[in-house]
């Protein structure tokens, strides 16, 4: 059942919230023991929350249109009195005393928060291999991984765990993972969603978004948390979500452009999967057969948009995580001094992954290198939003797959770091200009994994995404 269905049957009393609930959680019982989507089920705080929908609905008021309605959040969302790993040994122990802006506007809206889920250690990477607390498994094929970094919020929404998953997204990391699970996923445009209670990977990246098993479903989702805020101060202070009021709108007339270095085109970047690339060229097709107008168009440095990302996220990184010292949140290892202790407790807390980024980060950022690596990364972030914004004057739209390859086998990529890093080369670009996309599935690699077609849009046209994502879903066959 879909959310959008599960919350009209809640809020017109054919069905319980406690009874939809019920039937999640037996779902997670029965299968994620091996998937491992989740680090905690919030089974009790469920139960009260979903007690205390039924009983707003028992009194005649309406609790919402997420009435009942079971969601997972990616641990990098701080709840109130509830555990916050981000997937780290560094945050053991730690309770946040607030909760994330978006986790009170889901509950306002009536969302059950069923627990939180799996990811690579503070957001960094792309399988869900990276957690401290083991990897997460794809659920349409348990040998792969799911994506990341917000695998176990992806496979949660795969596997009918929840309808609806919150992730975060600094380079792909809610695309992609949606792409690999065969679900739909969307980062919005920096800015329209709070990011308070986020726990910070790069701060002028990192943005949250919604996972859900159809366009319209995070459609809904989208307009509950987007809004402004006056606790973020990068929230866009007018910001109106009309995903909802986009989907039915059609692509008749509309202009998309399909971005040669990002979909194997005349100067591609490599490493793009044939069956990913035919994929994306039958997406076009069928937008072209509703009526949109197709264009090639060149962003050529958009193919520098990995070598930029790999220097500002790490940079950000490494400032962002310097609070982590033994002394404030979780982890303390005790040593004869400050120094030795702070020492310990990150040598013992961070993973290698997350000691890697911390070290390319501190390092671009040193005085005698500055200019050269996090100058220069500067520069093509600029240069970005100029090919992008150029381009925008001719299309309306972009299309490129959302992903280079299907979901690849465990362990195939942990001891290559680039490798693993080029998983990205297609979703970096919007993270660097801030503006929205989503990823939709589009049929299924040679492999009989599902493929993600990734559709961009201009910064604020949020609502474009899901106008033409829905056009691509029902192409490709409608709702799973
Ligand atoms: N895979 C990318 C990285 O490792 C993006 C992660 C993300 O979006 N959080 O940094």
């Amino acid at each position: 059942m879909s959310a959008g269905a599960i919350a009209a049957a809640v809020r017109s009393g054919q069905r319980t919230a406690v009874d939809v609930l019920d039937e999640h959680l037996a779902r997670i019982s029965a299968r994620d023991e091996e998937i491992h989507a989740f680090n905690l089920v919030t089974a009790d705080e469920a139960r009260a929350q979903a007690e205390a929908v039924d009983a707003a609905v028992a009194a005649g008021d309406d609790p919402g249109p997420l009435a009942g309605v079971p969601l997972a959040l990616k641990d990098n969302m701080c709840t109130r009195g509830i555990p916050t790993t981000c997937s780290s040994k560094i945050l053991e122990g730690w309770r946040p005393p607030y909760d994330a802006t978006v986790v009170n506007r889901l509950r306002d809206a009536g969302a059950v928060v069923v627990g939180k889920t799996n990811l690579d250690e503070f957001a960094m990477g792309s399988s869900t291999e990276n957690s401290a607390f083991g990897p997460t498994r794809n659920p349409l094929d348990p040998t792969r991984v799911p994506g990341g970094s917000s695998g176990g919020s992806a496979a949660s929404v795969a596997a009918g765990f929840a309808p609806l998953a919150i992730g975060s997204d600094t380079g792909g990391s809610i695309r992609q993972p949606a792409a690999f699970c065969g679900i739909v996923g969307m980062k919005p445009t920096y800015g329209a969603v709070s990011r308070y209670g986020l726990i910070a990977f790069a701060s002028s990246l990192d943005q949250i978004g919604p996972f859900a098993t159809d366009v319209a479903d995070a459609a809904l989702m989208f307009d509950v948390i987007a809004g402004h805020d006056p606790l973020d101060s990068t929230s866009i202070a007018d910001f109106a979500p009309q995903a909802t009021a986009s989907l039915d709108r059609g692509v008749d007339g509309l202009r998309v452009g399909v971005v040669r270095e990002l979909s194997g085109g005349e100067g591609s970047v490599e490493g793009l999967s044939p069956d990913v690339v035919a994929r994306t060229g039958e997406a076009v097709e069928a937008l072209a057969a509703a009526g949109a107008t197709i264009s090639e168009v060149s962003v050529p440095s958009s193919t520098l948009g990995l070598s930029a990302y790999y220097l500002v996220a790490p940079a950000e990184a490494s400032s962002n995580l310097a609070r982590y010292d033994g002394v404030r949140y979780g982890l303390r290892v005790d040593a004869p001094t400050t120094g030795e202790m702070n020492t310990a407790s990150r040598t013992a807390g961070f993973g290698a992954e997350v000691k890697r980024r911390i070290m390319l980060g501190t390092y671009a950022l040193s005085a005698g290198y500055y200019d050269a690596f996090y100058g220069k990364a500067l520069k093509v972030r600029t240069m970005m939003m100029r090919d992008f914004a150029a381009v925008y004057e001719q299309v309306d739209v972009l299309i490129t797959p959302t992903a280079p390859t299907t979901a690849f086998p465990l362990g195939e990529r942990t001891t290559d770091p680039m490798a693993m890093y080029v998983n990205d080369v297609c979703t970096i670009p919007s993270n660097l200009t801030g503006h929205p996309a989503i990823s939709v599935p589009f049929g299924t690699g040679d492999d009989g994994l599902p493929v993600g077609v990734q559709v961009l849009a201009p910064a604020l046209d949020d609502g474009l995404t899901f106008q033409v994502g829905a056009v691509l879903e029902a192409a490709a066959g409608g709702a799973r």
